[in-house]
């Protein structure tokens, strides 16, 4: 007899949600954790600790430069940042207790140590207080996440030059931050020194910022990146990054020209890669993608060996925290016999600077690159009631439709609130809804929400606002 149904590596959103899920399904069910704390890298050093220090920063912006046009004085404004990073560390440790809660209300057993597959349906986990002990299990389901690339020319010390981790908890605002890459990572960690008053350079080795965004909305959030005050390097590499004293110095290479850059920090945010070592997939000769390393799994996330599955940043896929969330759930689902399944087509992606950038579905060169026949519809934020009331009115909505069947393909919004505004998009393609049907839905007024009507509405030409 197998001492569990489920055994589950790892207690990020992928991990903690499965096993709750699975729980209600009646399978006994238990979560192995190497942290102390649970939540993974979202809860952790991800999503809550980030968003908690952009709303913090954005706040301090505001108040600085934006409230006098509301009437409000803000003389002698003051940033504490110990006072600043300790509200982040309580919404964190808040939040990761939450998690404890949760699984312990739905009897998940909680284990801590590190554990790794022994054999088929065998998890061997270690810990100091424990030692080495095997446990017995009908099911697997892997969720150990991933970790920042360390680029060797650039390695980390997470004092000067951090991962994205170090970049949560500097002592002081850097004067002035480099950082390499110009991912989602970089410029929401970039967005929050920026706000606090350092100065900020991006150096990217691509022609472009947000390299999967449509490359309309990546165009303009550069243009308002920049008047922020966001330096770009684009089209240049880095070749080293040395300490030195208090400073980093970096070599760049531009066009074929070597250039030093000098920074009081660096963060290295050049990607992420799955944590699969040490977890013993090579022995059960578990598929991976050759260049990635990512575990492959069919439609329920199960590996290539039964009875073993793969969820999160672990798998192929955006690595984001409900995609790893809705894996989860899928595969516990298609373990008890249920269907479980997850709609790669409509995973939302946001990027968490002001404005904010939200996406679903295919962008407008992806479309074309296909070679569907399409309408777009956009609309600019200058347009909304709302938008004026807040002077919030940068950005639009663009929302793309299949010319012949008006079927939505994608929706990209850079402007405010667009983080929320995407889950009405994301459903109206869960439910293979037209531009029209968006057009001919009643959405209330002043809102953010008005802009993607009027977007859905001027796909066939009959916006009621737009010149
Ligand atoms: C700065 C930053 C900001 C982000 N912001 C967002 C955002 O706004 N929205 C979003 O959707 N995503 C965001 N992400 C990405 C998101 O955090 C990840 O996609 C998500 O955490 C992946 O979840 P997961 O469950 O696959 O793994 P993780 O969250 O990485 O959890 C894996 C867990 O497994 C544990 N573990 C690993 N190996 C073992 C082992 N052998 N034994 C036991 N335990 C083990 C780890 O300690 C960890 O707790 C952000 C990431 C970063 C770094």
């Amino acid at each position: 007899m197998a001492d569990y149904d489920l055994i589950i590596i790892g207690s990020g959103p992928g991990g903690y949600v499965a096993a709750v899920r699975a729980a209600q399904l009646g399978l006994k069910t238990a979560c192995i954790e190497k942290a102390s704390r649970l939540g993974g890298v979202c809860l952790n050093v991800g999503c809550i600790p980030s968003k908690a220090l952009l709303d913090s920063s954005e706040y301090f912006h505001l108040a600085k430069n934006h409230f006098a046009d509301h009437g409000i004085k803000t003389d002698n404004l003051t940033l504490d940042l110990p006072a600043m990073m300790a509200r982040k560390d309580k919404v964190v440790s808040d939040l990761t207790q939450n998690v404890r809660g949760l699984l312990e209300n739905h009897q998940v057993e909680i284990i801590h140590g590190v554990a790794r597959i022994a054999g088929p349906g065998k998890v061997e986990v270690s810990s100091e207080e424990e030692g080495a002990r095997t446990l017995e299990t009908k099911n697997i389901l892997l969720a150990t996440g991933s970790t920042p690339i360390e680029v060797p020319a650039m390695a980390f010390d997470e004092d000067r030059i951090v991962s994205s981790t170090g970049a949560l908890d500097f002592e002081e605002v850097p004067k002035h931050l480099g950082i390499v890459g110009g991912g989602y990572i970089g410029l929401e960690l970039g967005s929050v020194w920026l706000r606090l008053g350092a100065k900020v350079t991006v150096i990217e080795m691509l022609p472009k910022i947000g390299t999967t965004l449509d490359g309309q909305v990546a165009r303009t959030l550069d243009r308002i990146l920049k008047k922020q005050g966001f330096e770009f390097r684009l089209n240049t590499q880095v070749k080293e990054a040395k300490v030195s004293g208090k400073k980093v110095k970096v070599t760049v290479e531009s066009k074929g020209e070597q250039e030093e850059l000098n920074f009081d920090r660096l963060l290295v945010s050049v990607g992420r890669r799955p944590n699969t070592q040490g977890l013993g997939i090579e022995d059960l000769q578990i598929q991976t993608e050759e260049r990635t390393g990512l575990i492959i799994v069919d439609e329920t996330c199960q590996t290539s060996v039964p009875g073993i599955y793969a969820i999160g940043d672990l798998v192929p896929g955006p690595m984001l925290a409900h995609k790893a969330s809705a894996e989860g759930i899928a595969a516990v689902e298609s373990m008890a016999g249920r269907a479980g399944e997850v709609n790669y087509d409509t995973i939302p992606a946001v990027i968490y600077t002001a404005p904010e950038v939200a996406s679903v579905g295919l962008t407008e060169e992806q479309i074309k690159e296909r070679g569907i026949p399409y309408c777009v519809g956009s609309y600019p934020f200058t347009g909304a009631g709302r938008a004026r009331c807040m002077g919030e009115t940068d950005g639009f909505v663009k929302l793309i439709a299949h010319s012949k069947t008006d079927r939505i393909l994608g929706v990209h919004i850079i402007g405010p609130r667009a983080a929320d505004m995407i889950a009405e998009c994301v459903l109206a393609m869960e439910f293979g809804a037209s531009s029209e049907d968006i057009a001919l839905t009643i959405h209330g007024h002043p809102t953010f929400a008005e802009a993607l009507q009027e977007a859905a509405m001027s796909v066939r030409k009959c916006s009621i606002y737009a010149g």
